[in-house]
């Protein structure tokens, strides 16, 4: 399948340049669709000499005729065509179907961490270059078709067909747009705060999302007073589809696999029950951290996944009442572990280097170990400066990327002030203390011995490994 789309870019140029980079893969340009204009009438027009996508790179070059002048702001406008892939190919957009009364029904989603934006349309497509987007989908009339912001109109177009235009959306990182057309009826409420939940199944199961609805209210009203912030984006719609596989925290268009978001009594046990609950959780907690605050570069990547992993223990405990940091002990601490201590083990600050490596982010490390590392913060700040020093990581950054460095900046700031001491009667430093964690694989065993003859006890810190013990290890308090 494919699809057909149009793009108009607002640019400053921060510099004087004569050629434009942007991010293009797998799309077919329209020919002389390419054009650059400024936008104010004192700006010259720098034209276009020619453009070239250049695909080994995943770039499209354009060459300006003149260069486009420091400080000068222009319009891009492209046109161009794309493909919609089958939902085991979740690479930019793609299509996913189910039986209905004896025929089959198409559906549209679509996927774009980390790097497949480009996809969809020519973009910017890093975390680091956040801007607003409006979106305009056209759809057949019976369709609903959603997107990041709320519907502001729908006009009927001569080919019969619906044009549906969004709100523009806050500042945001391209990944976290999403794109869907569906043909689903959907449940919804509103919470006390306002925050528009809805959820989207087709019809022969749309009885099952009531669970993932009636979670998301308290979850994210918890969320939002834990964080003091209300979030930019109080429309959350959540799609299930039939056959797509994920879970993605697109900023206002949660889109989920059908069997993490629906439950019925009836199909599973409660296992699925918590399942779906931490997930719902694990995206909902993404609103603030990873789209309100984002990583900088996928090598960063524990800062949205590690939070979100985290607080699946801390937000189920708290308005939903599951025994969290149980639950979270043994799904995440247990398995992550056992991974950890493999030579094959990657570090929680992986190597990036080139947005083709940006898939290797997605680990166990950057989960897990990462919700991990956060778990051992919140025990040595406490709950009050752990809370205080969140607060201000979101209010810092918001709209903004971070990297590991801004993040334990702000707690060495929260232990000053709170007199947080560590060895020696200092105040912790997370830099120091942390920056070992994030950068190399596996655990520290300490080993303590005791000689009773000399009275001495020495301890020795080694990597841990689970085949050198014949103990698993334990906790003491
Ligand atoms: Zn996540």
């Amino acid at each position: 399948m494919t699809f057909e789309g149009h793009v108009q870019i607002t640019i400053e140029a921060l510099e004087s340049t004569s050629k434009i980079y942007l991010n293009v893969a797998n799309l077919t340009i329209k020919e002389d669709s390419v054009i650059i204009e400024p936008v104010d009438e004192e700006t010259p027009n720098p034209g276009i000499q020619d453009w070239e996508v250049l695909d080994d790179l995943q770039l499209m070059r354009i060459n300006l005729q003149n260069s486009a002048i420091r400080g000068g702001i222009y319009l891009i406008r492209i046109s161009f065509k794309g493909i919609i892939s089958p939902s085991d190919q979740d690479h930019g957009l793609f299509w996913d179907q189910y039986p209905q009364h004896n025929e089959m029904r198409y559906v549209m989603g679509s996927q774009l961490q980390p790097v497949y934006a480009r996809r969809v349309f020519p973009c910017f497509d890093e975390p680091t270059y956040k801007a607003t987007f409006s979106v305009t989908i056209v759809r057949k009339m019976h369709m609903t078709s959603l997107a990041c912001g709320d519907l502001i109109k729908s006009e009927l177009r001569e080919d019969g067909c619906i044009a549906d235009s969004f709100h523009t959306t806050p500042i945001m990182s391209t990944y976290l747009l999403a794109f869907a057309i569906v043909d689903y009826p959907h449940l919804q409420i509103i919470s006390h705060k306002g925050y528009k939940i809805r959820v989207w199944a087709r019809a022969d199961v749309i009885h099952a999302a009531e669970y993932a609805m009636t979670i998301a209210a308290p979850l994210v009203e918890w969320l939002d007073d834990y964080t003091g912030i209300q979030n930019p984006v109080t429309k959350i719609d959540k799609v299930a589809f039939p056959t797509w596989g994920g879970a993605m925290e697109n900023w206002g268009l949660v889109l989920y696999s059908e069997n993490l978001l629906l439950w019925d009594p009836t199909w599973f046990e409660t296992d699925q029950q918590l399942l779906i609950s931490n997930v719902v959780t694990h995206e909902l907690t993404h609103y603030w951290f990873g789209n309100l605050v984002s990583c900088r570069w996928w090598d960063e990547l524990w800062l949205n996944e590690g939070f979100a992993s985290y607080f699946e223990s801390m937000a189920l405990q708290d308005p939903l009442g599951w025994p969290g940091s149980e639950i979270v002990l043994n799904s995440r601490l247990v398995p992550m572990m056992g991974v950890d201590e493999m030579n094959t083990s990657t570090p929680v600050r992986p190597h990036i280097p080139t947005p083709w490596h940006a898939e290797d982010a997605f680990s166990t490390s950057t989960y897990g170990k990462g919700a991990f590392m956060l778990r051992m913060i919140h025990q040595v700040l406490g709950p009050t400066s752990f809370q205080k020093a969140l607060r201000k990581y979101l209010n810092d950054y918001a709209f903004s990327t971070t990297v590991s460095n801004d993040l334990w900046a702000v707690f060495n700031q929260v232990a000053v002030e709170d007199n947080i001491l560590g060895p020696g009667g200092l105040p912790v430093n997370f830099t120091e203390l942390f920056t070992p964690w994030i950068d190399q694989s596996g655990y520290p065993l300490l080993k303590m011995h005791r000689d009773y003859e000399t009275f001495r006890v020495t301890y020795a810190q080694e990597r841990y490994n689970s085949s050198d013990l014949s103990l698993p290890p334990s906790t003491y308090e």
